[in-house]
This record gives C-alpha cells, sequence and structure tokens, in this order.
C-alpha cells in the first residue's frame, strides 16, 4: 500500500512514507513493462498551503531485450519524482499543470498511480546488453555475440549482381 494520510499531514506538516509496488502487481497488468523487482518508493510529503507537494525516489529493474541481440538486459532504474496535489482545480487543469487533482475532503491518498505514470514515462525504450553486441545474423538469425555463421563468406549481395555486371562490362 501506498498511501499518504491526509489528515496525518494535516497535523504535522510533513510526512515521510515508504513502499513497495510488487513487480506482479495488477497495477502493472495493462502496461509493457517487465518488472525484475519490486518497485521500492521512499517519499516526503509536505502540505504546501492548501496543496500537498510529493517528493523523493522510486528505485527498481527492469527488462529489455536489447535491441541488436534481443538477449534480455536488466536495467536498473533510479528516478527522482515530485508529484503535486492541487487542491480545488478541475481534472484537465491538474493535466495542464502537470499536477494531480486533490480530491475534496480525503483521507488518504493512493500514490501508486503517480508512481506508475511517473515510471513508465521514464523508463528507457530501448537497451544494448554490450556497447560493442554484434547483433543477429540478417540472414540466418544466429546470434554472432555466440560466434560466426556461415552466411558470411557470402558477403555480396545478390541483388546488386546485375549492377556490378554492368559497371564492370561483364
Ligand atoms: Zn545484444
Ligand atoms: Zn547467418
Amino acid at each position: 500500500m501506498l498511501e499518504l494520510d491526509l489528515v496525518q499531514l494535516q497535523r504535522e506538516g510533513r510526512v515521510a512514507l515508504e513502499g513497495e509496488i510488487p513487480s506482479a502487481d495488477p497495477l502493472w497488468e495493462k502496461d509493457e513493462v517487465r518488472l525484475t523487482e519490486p518497485v521500492r518508493v521512499r517519499l516526503q510529503a509536505q502540505q504546501v498551503g492548501a496543496d500537498v507537494l510529493v517528493r523523493g525516489h522510486i528505485t527498481t529493474a527492469l527488462e529489455l531485450p536489447c535491441r541488436r541481440c534481443l538477449e534480455p538486459v536488466v536495467l536498473r532504474l533510479d528516478e527522482p519524482v515530485t508529484f503535486l496535489f492541487r487542491h480545488g482545480v478541475a481534472d484537465w487543469e491538474a493535466v495542464q499543470e502537470e499536477a494531480y487533482p486533490l480530491p475534496e475532503r480525503a483521507q488518504e491518498l493512493d500514490l501508486r498511480q503517480p508512481v506508475r505514470e511517473h515510471l513508465l514515462l521514464a523508463r528507457p525504450q530501448f537497451a544494448l546488453c554490450a556497447e560493442q553486441c554484434q547483433g543477429l545474423c540478417p540472414h540466418c538469425g544466429a546470434n554472432w555475440n555466440q560466434g560466426r555463421c556461415e552466411c558470411r563468406v557470402e558477403e555480396q549481395d545478390e541483388r546488386w549482381a546485375p549492377l556490378r555486371r554492368l559497371l564492370n562490362r561483364e
């Protein structure tokens, strides 16, 4: 659970909040994200006038296919986050201000959706298993990191054969 106690926040002005969202949580169900660790959340909430400002860090690890050889690559994510919950604004106004509407008379604030949205925006779109990754053979699909395949012998592309003949006036 990742719920901020707004009553406590009103009383104390600041509240620290720590929690985890499991990697298999239904929260991620519709997203194409493969988490290999729970999402760890450390946040500090503070009352700013009628608004609520939440800042902190989220850390996790996720898996992506290498863009050259398609082998899974695990990437660590350590993201600073800031969520502003604005009092007395409509949903569309909040969106324009990149904020969230603070529900009227709410006793607690669920921070799971903001964490989810931030993670989906912040995650890398591509991964490389190594800078020197050799990728896959475009002909037979062999992984060149595990050795060369036979295909490399016929390096010349047959589609260019007519042009080569023309140039060489064969
Ligand atoms: Zn690779
Ligand atoms: Zn090959």
